[in-house]
């Protein structure tokens, strides 16, 4: 098996990935904060380290992947407060949307998926041992993290203490013993959700969540931690801050690994800047499958800037790699391995870019050959390949049958079979005239016909 490399953020290099156990992989990634359908710059995480996880679990025996759902958050309140809907009932629908979209982008589901308001009794035991250890205070109900009573905060993040300040984007409030203390724990008005602590009611602060999650599934310190590249500050940091405060300097995770931005024009694809596209209405353009290669076409590290057009080369390059498929399925079925040359290649810091030109040259090598002795393991290793990299998990003819909704809606599937059939009979009858004018039609209608020795097949261009 090939060696794992990773850039680890703590140390800004590339580096051979040392596990804590071979047997027991822990890798952490920070989930979505439910309360709007998920854009496509928060799919990138998902997408980048379903790839991760999948190199992970080839290499390794066993391996434990947590991502949570941050459950409770101001701007989930503030959604419920403006749509009057009980907080849970917008947490509920949200995830379940999510769980949805990143199952269309065929990205594996996490071993364990823990949800902030299901751990509130850890997160106070976190709460009490930095209490107990001097580095939290009690201010106006709050409960704070005292960064001066940390050494060496800010290693992940490598900021100066003015652009800590600056970036925290903490509220300045009056109470704070520092100006980069950070909440550990804030007081809930009689309206707003809230659980009962030693405090007060109140509410976990989100840096806090994931330390005590992580604590619970992963231990003390696990292997990976990751998210995009905006979490490393301040929230990475102050994972790290809470965790190794409260565990006597243990480090939380020894590798940080962190996803670029999905842009658009160059712009970070954010809910603020509104010049987002939701997984789900990009869904109704193409597959979930071409979402997933648009992903993957950059390295994680890179920006990658999207666009429609982006998103239809992706469709059009599957569209490639299936047709392969297609017309070789009468070949009878071999198995094969994961290339080796594939593996490498993710393996070299995920370097998916690498494994998709891998894939076109196995499907450049399939489409070459003649004989269906020398296509069967051809076609095993594409489909070996490229099941592994997280595509066809679907039937040729069913990927050529998808479409796109909403105003582009063309002929359905029975529709195009019905004129397939007219055409038939026109040609019988040498009408070719009519015939053509069938095809043409539904060439106009974006329906594609081949006809060959089994009779005509079609596919939506
Ligand atoms: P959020 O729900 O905003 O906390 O984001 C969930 C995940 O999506 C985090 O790992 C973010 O870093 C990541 N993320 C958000 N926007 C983008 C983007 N435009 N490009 C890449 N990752 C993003
Ligand atoms: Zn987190």
């Amino acid at each position: 098996m090939p060696t794992l490399y990773l850039h680890n953020t703590l140390t800004r290099q590339k580096e051979v990935f040392n596990p804590i156990d071979p047997n027991r992989i822990g890798m952490y990634v920070c989930g979505p904060t439910v309360y709007d359908f998920a854009h496509l710059g928060n799919a990138r995480p998902v997408v980048v380290f379903d790839v991760l996880y999948r190199v992970l679990k080839k290499l390794y025996p066993h391996v434990l992947y947590v991502r949570n759902i941050t459950d409770i958050d101001d701007k989930i309140i503030a959604r419920s407060k403006e749509t009057d809907e009980p907080f849970t009932d917008i947490t509920n629908r949200t995830a379940q949307a999510y769980h949805e979209d990143i199952a269309a982008l065929n990205a594996l589901p996490p071993d364990i998926e823990p949800w902030c308001t299901k751990h509130i009794p850890d997160m106070l035991a976190m709460i009490q041992v930095l209490l107990d250890k001097g580095h939290a205070y009690l201010a106006e109900g709050h409960v704070l993290f005292h960064v001066p009573s940390m050494e060496n905060y800010g290693a992940l993040s490598r900021r100066s203490r003015d652009e800590q300040i600056a970036g925290a984007r903490v509220e300045v409030a009056p109470y704070k013993k520092d100006p980069s203390d950070f909440v550990l724990w804030k007081p809930s008005a009689p309206d707003q959700p809230g659980w009962d602590s030693p405090w007060g009611r109140g509410r976990p602060g989100w840096h806090l969540e994931c330390s005590a999650m992580s604590k619970k599934y992963l231990g003390v310190t696990f292997d990976i931690h990751g998210g995009g590249l905006d979490l490393i500050f301040p929230h990475h940091e102050n994972e790290i801050a809470q965790s190794s405060c409260a565990h006597d300097g243990a480090p939380l995770a020894n590798y940080w690994v962190h996803n670029g931005f999905l842009t658009i024009n160059n712009d970070k694809m954010s809910k603020s800047l509104k010049n987002f596209f939701t997984i789900r209405e990009l869904l109704a353009v193409a597959p979930g499958e071409a979402l997933r290669l648009t992903l993957m076409s950059s390295h994680y590290r890179q920006p990658l800037d999207f666009s429609i057009d982006t998103l239809r080369k992706a469709k059009a390059t599957l569209d490639k790699w299936y047709g392969a498929l297609r017309n070789t399925s009468a070949v009878p079925t071999q198995t094969a391995d994961i290339p080796e040359a594939l593996l490498e290649a993710l393996c070299d810091d995920l370097n998916t870019p690498q494994a998709i030109a891998l894939v076109h040259e196995y499907v450049n090598d399939l489409n070459r050959a003649q004989t269906p002795d020398e296509q069967a393991p051809l076609r095993a290793r594409l489909l070996a390949a490229g099941t592994f990299l997280g595509f066809f998990e679907q039937e040729p003819e069913a990927w050529f049958r998808w479409k796109p909704t909403g105003e582009q809606e063309g002929p359905s599937d029975s529709e195009i079979e019905a004129l397939i059939a007219k055409r038939l009979e026109a040609k019988k009858a040498k009408n070719y005239a009519e015939s053509d004018r069938i095809r043409d039609q539904l060439a106009a209608q974006g329906v594609l016909l081949e006809d060959g020795p089994q009779g005509t097949s079609w596919k939506r261009g």
